[in-house]
């Protein structure tokens, strides 16, 4: 039997609309690309893309800066975190969320992940009990939302504040409501692999006038805060604005003008993002030794990436099994390796704050899980092909 072979990048993202390219000749033309460097009467493309990416949130307020780990960072900062405080997270994160809950000095405690990829919820409960943490930044990751009403519930119960990490749920929406209005704050990134791509970029959305007058100035406003339209309102910025550090970390005009037209072309993709994870969940799903997590109905996810695991009758085929994929062109991480690869970290790679717990269903859990990305460069064809590589794959190393 010939083997099949693949031959597009897992890491190409398609061209940036035309649109973008305009507005960023545009801004480059102009000089102006700092977000305060604006002619009288102008509104500079920051603040615009604030105002947009509110409006498509459905919130209050919004800032934009550097990265979604600088979001996450002076999220906890808003919230009024103190030195080595609990801050409970998933296990089953990426490397920046725990890295932001150190930068912003918290100490994060784990929580269990449940065979579905989310939160398991009687760990999260069993922990708040233990740890009085006062805040949980609940990672929506890899796209998979937990029950976002008993999650909602528990925080009210343990007096918690709830920060949401959507990373990878821009677009995404549990009950028809978005993710990333559960919570007090909600932190987004625009870094090339997620579902806008300005490079690096991230967002932080907010209903709370104080918290949002808090991160403006963070963000390193130099009293420019006038200049923001998805802001509350001056008199807010008094009690705030002498006592709040500057952490610059602003978004720049640049990366703002891209931003914007593909704003508009986001929910467009997360239907293209889905049409392409069908072709492959479905494909996948029909090869034994392999298991799709469960997807709630509620959720309303966006098929950016797509997790699955596989049970061979050797744990040791799966390195096997990944490197015949990766000979015959289909990337594919596996979180069970035991050094951190590429994007794939594993929390026991953490090693710079005390991990005082066990997390055996996660370990468990991430010994068989493997993550594909699913770049808008693949069509669907390019997907069904790419199933049909991991089924032969599994035939011959099984
Ligand atoms: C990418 C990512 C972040 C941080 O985004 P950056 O913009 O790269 O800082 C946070 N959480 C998760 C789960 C991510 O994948």
């Amino acid at each position: 039997m010939i083997s099949l072979i693949f031959s597009k990048s897992f890491t190409q993202q398609e061209p940036l609309p035309q649109e973008a390219i305009d507005n960023a000749v545009t801004v480059l033309q102009g000089g102006r690309l700092h977000r305060y460097n604006v002619i009288p009467g102008e509104t500079s493309q920051a603040a615009l893309l604030e105002q947009e990416f509110a409006d498509y949130q459905g919130t209050r307020y919004c800032l934009a800066c550097t990265s979604g780990g600088y979001a996450l960072h002076i999220a906890l900062r808003c919230l009024g975190l103190e030195p080595g405080e609990p801050v409970l997270t998933n296990a089953f994160t990426l490397a920046p969320v725990p890295g932001a809950i150190h930068n912003a000095g918290g100490r994060p405690v784990l929580v269990e992940t449940r065979a579905d990829l989310k939160i398991d919820l009687d760990d999260l409960k069993n922990k708040a009990g233990r740890t009085s943490a006062r805040f949980l930044m609940l990672s929506h990751m890899r796209g998979h939302i937990a029950d976002m009403d008993a999650v909602v519930d528990l925080c009210s119960e343990y007096d918690i504040n709830l920060v949401e990490d959507c990373a990878h749920t821009m677009g995404a929406s549990w009950k028809n409501v978005k993710s990333g209005n559960f919570g007090k704050i909600a932190c987004f990134s625009s870094q090339t692999y997620k579902h806008l791509n300005s490079g690096e970029g991230g967002f932080l959305t907010t209903n709370d006038p104080q918290i949002m007058a808090r991160a403006i100035i963070h963000s390193g406003s130099y009293m420019l805060f006038e200049n923001h339209i998805a802001r509350p309102a001056r008199e807010i910025f008094e009690s705030v604005k002498l006592s709040t550090p500057n952490y610059s970390g602003r978004m720049d005009n640049l990366r703002a003008s891209i931003l914007r037209p593909q704003l508009k072309d986001l929910d467009t993709n997360c239907e293209r993002w889905n049409q392409r994870y069908q072709v492959l969940a479905n494909k996948l799903d029909n090869i034994k030794c392999i298991s799709l997590p469960e997807r709630s109905r509620d959720e309303h996810y966006v098929g950016s990436s797509i997790q699955f695991s596989i049970n061979l009758d050797s744990p040791d085929k799966i390195p096997e099994f990944i490197d015949t994929c990766l000979k015959r062109g289909v990337e594919i991480k596996w979180f069970g390796a035991s050094e951190p690869k590429g994007f794939t970290s594993r929390f026991d790679s953490w090693r710079y704050f005390e991990n005082d717990y066990e997390l055996p269903n996660t370990m468990q859990i991430l010994s068989n899980l493997c993550d594909m990305r699913v770049p808008l460069t693949f069509s669907k064809a390019d997907c069904a092909l790419i199933g049909d590589i991991i089924e032969q794959v599994i035939g011959e190393v099984s």
